[in-house]
């Protein structure tokens, strides 16, 4: 964004403002993280902010300051929708269109408030006043920091802002360990940690806070992964049946397709996920170096993302979906060989 807009949007948030701040369905850390910085941000500098979210999100995200606040949509449909509707401003976070905000898709298309982007997914829909979109960014909380930084506003952040920003930025790098991490990556946390947040604790509280049944479901997921060595390619499948035998939680398989990326000599891992409510695969992909699983997901699993990590999903059943995923890797093979 440029000065002048920066400049807009200071004058616009001089006089206090009714704001709403949404996130992408399913939202993870960086959804979670970089809405509650800016709810913080925005109640400390005399606005009234509401964090709206699609759905719930995993336990391990559920001890971050003023998390209790949020309004998921899907259960409180009616109060979410008066905060929209009496909005000035609706800030939209970590998502490039409507759609990715699943059911409140319509809602916020309706919605007439001034909207600022902030997101680093590629391809943004150009619905937003103010769009602060980079996809070279490693995440919507560093990206959060630099625009409060652009509003001569880094005084204001505290512990709290400092704690949410910092977990966005460790779940979207992977702990610090993706290309899109920066030495300016760096520097903002170590900012962040001068203003009180505390790293032990975050990662204690992100990753190390397994259930027995989360880590048996990881075994079941490791007995069923799969090599394709020809198109240096993985997979991990969980049927929905499996997941129930080890009492699936929400955010339970987190992570779980990095195990099958983490192989020697492979740069394409995805994983496969049944759910028969809502009678879809669920897929997430990942990848080394060059191969975008954005452009894959885009072509064939009707999803995107980024260039190393993308999601999609499929309308086929689990062992369809894993012969489409088989008979469509020759076509990469070139590419996959070269990454
Ligand atoms: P995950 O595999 O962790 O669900 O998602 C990885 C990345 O892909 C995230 O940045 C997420 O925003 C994006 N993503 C996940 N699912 C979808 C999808 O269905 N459509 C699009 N466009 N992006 C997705
Ligand atoms: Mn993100």
């Amino acid at each position: 964004m440029t000065k002048q807009e920066y400049t807009d949007i200071n004058q616009l948030l001089a006089t206090p403002k009714k704001i709403v701040i949404v996130s992408h369905k399913n939202p993870d850390g960086d959804a979670i993280g970089s809405s509650l910085a800016l709810f913080h941000y925005l109640t400390k500098t005399n606005h009234l902010a509401t964090v709206i979210l699609p759905n719930d999100y995993p336990d391990f995200l559920k001890w971050l300051p003023a998390e209790d606040l949020i309004l998921k949509y899907d259960s409180q449909k009616e109060e979410s929708e008066a905060k929209l509707a009496e909005a000035d401003i609706v800030f939209t976070l970590d998502f490039n269109a409507f759609h990715r905000a699943g059911d409140m898709e319509t809602v916020l298309t309706n919605n007439t408030a001034l909207k600022i982007m902030i997101d680093h997914h590629q391809q943004p829909d150009d619905y937003a006043k103010f769009t602060y979109s980079d996809v070279s960014m490693s995440s919507t909380c560093e990206m959060v920091y630099n625009f409060i930084e652009n509003l001569n506003g880094l005084d204001v952040i505290d512990s709290n802002i400092a704690t949410a920003i910092y977990v966005g930025i460790m779940t979207d790098t992977g702990s610090f360990r993706f290309r899109s991490t920066t030495s300016a990556t760096h520097r903002i946390i170590a900012s962040l940690i001068d203003k009180g947040a505390d790293n032990t604790m975050i990662h204690n509280q992100v990753y190390d806070t397994n259930s027995y049944n989360r880590l048996q479901l990881l075994g079941c997921a490791l007995s069923n992964l799969r090599v394709i060595p020809e198109s240096r390619a993985a997979y991990i499948t969980l049927t929905q049946k499996e997941l129930q035998q080890f009492d699936y939680k929400k955010g339970d398989t987190e992570g779980f397709v990095n195990y099958a990326l983490s192989l020697n000599n492979v740069v394409l891992a995805a994983i496969f996920i049944e759910d028969l409510q809502q009678g879809i695969i669920k897929i997430s992909l990942r990848s080394k170096g060059d191969f975008s699983v954005n452009k894959m997901s885009r072509e064939h699993f009707h999803g995107g993302g980024h260039t190393n990590a993308a999601g999609g999903k499929s309308d086929d059943n689990i062992q369809k979906t894993i012969e489409k995923f088989i008979s469509i890797l020759p076509q990469y093979n070139t590419l996959l060989n070269e990454a």
